[in-house]
C-alpha cells in the first residue's frame, strides 16, 4: 500500500498538470484567473472553518484542538498529498489513540465520520456550484441557495474517502439545479487541487470529532490529553525516527 501510495504521491503533479493544461486548452488562459480566486476561496474558508471549530471546541471542552491538530500535522500532509482520507484512516486512528482516545472510541467515531462527517468535501461542493452558477451568469436567489446547501449537506454524506469522490456530487447537483454540466469540466481542471485542500479538512474534522464524543463520553479529560501531548513530544524530541 505504501509503495502504491508513493506511485500515486509521484504521478500526482502529472496528473494535475494534465488536467489543467486541458482546462486551459479548452476555455482560453484566462479561464485561470477566476479558477485561481476559487482555490484561494476554498482555501481561506476550509482554514477559517477548522480554526473556529477548534476554537469552539476548546472553549467546550478545555482540551486545546490547536495541540491536536499540531500532533495530527504528518498525518494531515499525508492526507493532502494522496487526496485519500482511507489512506490516513489507520495512521490517524493509531496517532489518536497515543494521544490518550480510548480504542473503543476510536474505532468506533473515526468510521463513522469517515460516512457522515466530511466537512471539506461539503464546504468545497457548496463553493464549486457557487462557481459554476456565477461563471454562467446564473443568479441564484436565497432560496435556491439554501436548498443547494441542505441538497449537499445530504448528499455528501455518501461521498467514500478516496481522490476525486466530491466531483461527483458536484456533478449531481449540478444537474439536478440546471446548471450547466460544463461547468463541472472546468472546475474538474483544478479539482485534484482541491481535492487536496478538502481531504486534509476531512480528516482533520473527523480527528477532532473523535476527541470530543470521548471528552463528552468522559473517557478522557483535558489532563490525560496533556500529558499524552507533552509525551508524544518528549518521545519525538528524543527520537525523532520514532
Ligand atoms: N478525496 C476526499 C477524501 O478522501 C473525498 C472527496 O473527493 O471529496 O476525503
Amino acid at each position: 500500500m505504501f509503495k502504491v501510495t508513493g506511485y500515486v504521491m509521484k504521478l500526482a503533479p502529472i496528473g494535475v498538470f494534465a488536467m489543467i493544461s486541458y482546462t486551459v486548452a479548452s476555455f482560453g488562459i484566462a479561464m485561470l484567473i477566476p479558477l485561481g480566486k476559487l482555490i484561494f476561496a476554498v482555501l481561506f474558508a476550509t482554514v477559517l472553518f477548522i480554526c473556529l471549530v477548534a476554537m469552539i471546541a476548546t472553549a467546550l471542552t478545555h482540551i486545546n484542538f490547536f495541540h491536536v491538530i499540531r500532533c495530527l500535522k504528518d498525518i494531515l500532509f499525508l492526507a493532502f498529498s494522496t487526496a485519500s482520507s482511507e489512506a490516513a484512516l489507520p495512521v490517524a486512528m493509531q496517532r489518536l489513540e497515543t494521544l490518550g482516545v480510548p480504542k473503543n472510541i476510536v474505532t468506533f467515531v473515526m468510521p463513522t465520520g469517515y460516512s457522515f462527517n466530511l466537512d471539506g468535501s461539503t464546504l468545497y461542493s457548496s463553493a464549486a456550484i457557487l462557481f459554476i452558477a456565477q461563471l454562467y451568469g446564473i443568479d441564484l436567489s436565497l432560496g435556491q441557495q439554501l436548498l443547494i446547501m441542505i441538497t449537499l449537506m445530504l448528499s455528501t454524506k455518501g461521498i467514500a474517502g478516496v481522490p476525486g469522490a466530491g466531483i461527483i456530487v458536484v456533478a449531481a447537483t449540478a444537474a439536478a439545479f440546471d446548471l450547466p454540466a460544463e461547468g463541472v469540466a472546468i472546475v474538474l481542471g483544478i479539482d485534484r487541487i482541491l481535492d487536496m485542500i478538502r481531504t486534509a479538512c476531512n480528516v482533520c474534522g473527523n480527528c477532532m470529532a473523535t476527541v470530543l464524543v470521548a471528552r463528552w463520553e468522559h473517557e478522557i479529560t483535558a489532563a490525560v490529553f496533556k500529558k499524552a501531548y507533552d509525551e508524544y513530544f518528549h518521545k519525538k524530541e528524543t527520537n525523532p525516527i520514532a
